[in-house]
């Protein structure tokens, strides 16, 4: 099925599709009933393994790992011509911010897993003493992971890498807007994992609000804010805590005085990379107006440098996911003010949009009022870094901030003055491929993080256990009545 026919889920602009809920009037179809019998089946089964103490051993966890990693180098071909196909990722761009990334994300998991794993000694206080207490990571039980298009591999396998690290089950929802990667993705996971660890259920709305209906331990989301909403209501009904991996418009500052030649690289990658469906793809520019006048030339020769002067040919150069993405796209193109791509250029047939670079953008412009998520970089001019943080400050916190300063106090003002899930100096994108570092967002742009030791740990509970020995029994001092002197040694303890 095209990318068009299965992209009728989710519109990032469009209200609460949960704002009249059908399927409370109407009665549900013996089609629906069968859906919603095989998803409680596909749960309950999880269920009952993750009861059973499957997925507890620490060696059954890397042996689940290990056999992800197999399948991973196995189906690669698979997955990269599906991505191709949705996407028109090259292979190079697949190895480098999908695949690449899990193998990575696999291998650190498992190098560090049983040192994660090890219970940590806590300090008690005079109070408890003689005791002794320890915080355990305990899996949650059986986990949701609904995952969107833009990163398809990349954006279901790591969260599960980590939901598999910390002795879960998981149901993972592939985006159904990418669906040659959905169906590479539900074979693979099919083939080469355990079906007691892992089920997939492919679909959209419908599946996945039958899913939503189930009870589950963690639901992990990644996509835009609308659905998030609707995943935190489902959620709620359950007491089922989310991780939601959101978006939002992520702002670029270019600082008087900073190479301007590989700043504009950073950021042309940063932008175009995947066609700008990256979630944390720099979504708008601003710098004085005389650091635009230099800028510019720089723009327009990395897009040049990066994807040639016909992007069309580039294999490298990717394609928006649906025609639907595609007319989204377009009308936030203002050719009166492009000096890099435009609309003339944009192919429906084939979904391409040129790298567009647009500059005298103002802040009440159509593409300044929603995530622009396509390869469309508006440039706007303020005063100075007052007025950025200003701006920044005023709209919804971005999933990332991007500065680029020669000035270490102008770089510690953004830290300190702006609130984003991550702020990068110097650079675009690449720190999401890094295991070091959480990555999250913060207010609008999500809530929770993964990555590395913090996937673990969205994964598990972090139990305190603490102990005492019944003799001697220290605890006499807490007990009524309260005499004079328990009372004198109460007031020490507390002091
Ligand atoms: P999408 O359309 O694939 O939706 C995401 C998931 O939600 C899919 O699995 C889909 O089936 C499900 N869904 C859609 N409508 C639903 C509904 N009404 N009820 C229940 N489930 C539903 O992807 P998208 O949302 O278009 O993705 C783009 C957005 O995701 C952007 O805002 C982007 O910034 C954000 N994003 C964030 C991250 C991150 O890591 N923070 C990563 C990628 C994308």
């Amino acid at each position: 099925m095209s990318n068009d026919a299965q992209d009728t889920a989710t519109d990032l602009t469009a209200p609460d599709p949960t704002a009249a809920d059908p399927a409370a009037t109407d009665p549900a179809t013996p089609a629906e009933d069968a859906l919603r019998s095989r998803i409680r089946a596909e749960v309950t089964a999880l269920r009952e393994s993750f009861d059973a103490g499957t997925t507890r051993p620490l060696e059954a966890r890397l042996a689940q790992l290990e056999a992800l990693r197999r399948g991973l180098r196995r189906e690669e071909p698979r997955l990269a011509r599906a991505l191709a196909e949705d996407l028109g990722k090259s292979r190079t761009e697949s190895a480098l911010t999908e695949l690449g990334v899990v193998s990575q994300e696999i291998t650190h998991t498992m190098k560090n897993l049983r040192t994660w794993q090890k219970p940590q000694r806590l300090p008690l206080g005079a109070m408890l003493a003689p005791a002794t207490g320890e915080l355990r990571r305990e899996p949650l039980g059986t986990t949701l992971i609904i995952a969107p298009w833009n990163y398809p591999v990349n954006l279901t396998l790591s969260p599960l890498v980590a939901a598999i690290a910390g002795g879960n089950t998981a149901i993972v929802k592939p985006s159904e807007v990418a669906p040659a990667t959905s169906a590479a993705l539900t074979h693979l996971l099919r083939t080469h994992l355990d079906p007691a660890w892992v089920r997939v259920i492919e679909g959209a709305v419908e599946e996945t609000t039958i899913l939503l209906e189930q009870r589950f331990d963690l639901i992990f989301y990644t996509g835009n804010g609308t659905v998030g909403r609707i995943v935190a209501r489902a959620a709620a009904e359950h007491l089922t805590p989310t991780v939601l991996e959101l978006g939002g418009k992520s702002p670029v500052f270019v600082d008087e005085g900073t190479d301007l030649a590989i700043t504009a690289r950073r950021i042309v990658w940063g932008k175009f990379t995947n066609a700008g469906q990256t979630c944390i793809a720099p979504d708008y520019l601003m710098a004085t107006p005389r650091t635009v006048q230099r800028l510019l030339p720089h723009l327009r020769k990395a897009v040049r440098a990066l994807y040639s002067g016909r992007p069309e040919r580039s294999l490298d150069y990717g394609r928006l996911v649906s025609t639907k993405h595609f007319d989204r796209v377009l009308a936030l193109i203002d050719d009166n003010k492009t000096i890099c791509g435009g609309t003339a250029d944009a192919d429906r047939e084939t979904r391409f949009i040129p790298p567009t670079l647009m500059t005298e953008v103002g802040w009440d412009d159509a593409v300044m009022g929603e995530e622009i998520f396509g390869p469309v970089l508006p440039i706007l001019t303020v005063s100075g870094p007052d007025e950025a943080i200003a701006r920044i400050r005023a709209g919804e916190k971005p999933l990332t901030a991007y500065v680029f300063s020669p000035r270490r106090e102008i770089e510690e003002r953004f830290a300190e003055e702006t609130s984003s899930g991550s702020l990068a100096l110097g650079l675009t994108l690449a720190h999401v491929g890094t295991t070091g570092m959480p990555f999250g967002g913060v207010g609008e742009s999500g809530m929770g993080a993964y990555h590395g030791r913090t996937g673990f740990e969205a994964f598990t509970h972090a139990k305190p256990v603490v102990k005492k020995p019944l003799a001697p029994d220290t605890l006499k001092l807490v007990y009524p009545p309260y005499t004079g002197l328990k009372r004198r040694l109460l007031r020490r303890l507390f002091r």
